[in-house]
């Protein structure tokens, strides 16, 4: 027995398993005046859960209760056979709706279950684990991180903690867990969130997709096959789509948001159409469409059209005021888009996005 084998085994011995994905603490930051009511977090008077998640024109209003034991399923709908989905809040991240702000999703197989996002705490984590356990005993074999943003990626602890579940996720993940971007974004949920963010490590994944890795990544489980592509960083760091066979299903996370504005200031304001177009090119016989956030889609996927419509529009007006020679401020003042002023988010994330489209316009202006 060679010496590397030995120790190998060893370490698998003292694990219980290898290819644990590693936690890594976050160190955080003071951040003063952060914790209070959200102007735009979830209405918990108004309780609200749709029958169908489908094409549904409103997504749920539902507020978590953080004195339900982890063990409590969250609720979650089939949306195609096998294929199940969180709905979450459209909302920012608050009290009421502790972290639940976003989509996710399972695929059941009969070797073991794909775990598509993992909610914003460790204890969603655990709550979504606990609708799968509803479902069925297979084994999570694979989670998969669409991209690093929290409503997306900090309950994946809850699944690296499992014996044999590898993580994938885009390799820009890797530059986050490094940034102060994620010290000051677990700052901030801890300050929400305090109980469910307390012992709050970053997952580190097992397999990387993009930056000098594979650009494509196949898994087949149980039947089933999972196509996996760098969607470049048109929303993040890094952002992954998934093509889910049989059944033709596309989990496109944030390249298309259903019934919210987006938020662009963490990606790459030409990737986003860039990647929208290829998608139909590349996906012609998708059947549905899974979102991070609203409802999924049938064909022909509005949503997406909607989204671009308001990149396109947003990067018009903002040229515009660039051509008339106005500073930022003035460019974001005048940046209202009369389509979209009353879609969920607009008055979180559009000034913001204005401020980011002004910078990437300038800049493009001064490069060759
Ligand atoms: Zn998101």
């Amino acid at each position: 027995m060679s010496l590397k084998f030995m120790l190998a085994l060893l370490a698998t011995l003292a694990t219980g398993y290898a290819c644990a994905a590693k936690l890594l603490p976050i160190e955080v930051p003071a951040l003063e005046g952060a914790g209070g009511e959200q102007e735009f977090g979830t209405d918990a008077g108004h309780p609200y859960q749709p029958k169908e998640a489908l094409n549904s024109p409103r997504a749920p209003v539902f507020a978590i209760d953080p004195k339900d034991p982890d063990s409590k399923p969250l609720p979650y709908y089939r949306i195609a056979p096998d294929t199940y989905f969180f709905f979450g809040n459209i909302a920012e991240v608050d009290g009421t709706n502790r972290g639940f702000n976003g989509n996710a999703g399972f695929v059941v197989t009969r070797n073991g279950v794909l775990v598509v996002d993992a909610l914003g705490t460790p204890y969603l984590g655990k709550r979504m684990l606990a609708a799968i356990r509803e479902v069925t005993d297979k084994p999570v074999k694979y989670l998969i991180i669409t991209h690093a943003h929290p409503d997306h990626y900090y309950g994946a602890s809850a699944f690296a903690e499992l014996p044999g579940v590898k993580v994938i996720s885009h390799a820009g993940t890797m530059d986050y867990v490094h940034s102060s971007t994620i010290q000051q974004s677990v700052a901030y949920r801890k300050a929400f969130l305090p109980a469910e963010m307390k012992d709050f490590k970053a997952v580190v994944p097992d397999i990387l997709v993009s930056g000098g890795h594979r650009k494509e990544l196949t898994l087949r489980l149980g039947g089933k096959i999972f196509r996996i592509y760098d969607g470049g960083q048109h929303h993040s760091h890094g952002d992954l789509v998934m093509y889910q066979q049989p059944g033709n299903i596309l989990w496109v996370s944030d390249l298309a948001f259903n019934g919210r504005v987006t938020f662009i200031g963490d990606g790459h304001l030409r990737e986003i159409t860039a990647r929208q177009d290829w998608l139909p090119k590349t996906f012609p016989h998708a059947c549905l469409m899974v979102p991070g956030h609203g409802a999924p889609q049938t064909p022909p996927f509005p949503m997406v059209a909607q989204t671009r419509r308001y990149v396109e529009q947003l990067t018009a007006k903002i040229s515009a005021s660039l051509r008339r020679g106005e500073s930022l401020q003035d460019a974001v003042d005048h940046a209202d888009l009369p389509e979209f002023v009353n879609v969920p988010l607009y008055r979180l994330n559009h000034r913001n996005n204005a401020n980011y489209v002004y910078r990437v316009l300038e800049a493009e202006q001064f490069s060759p």
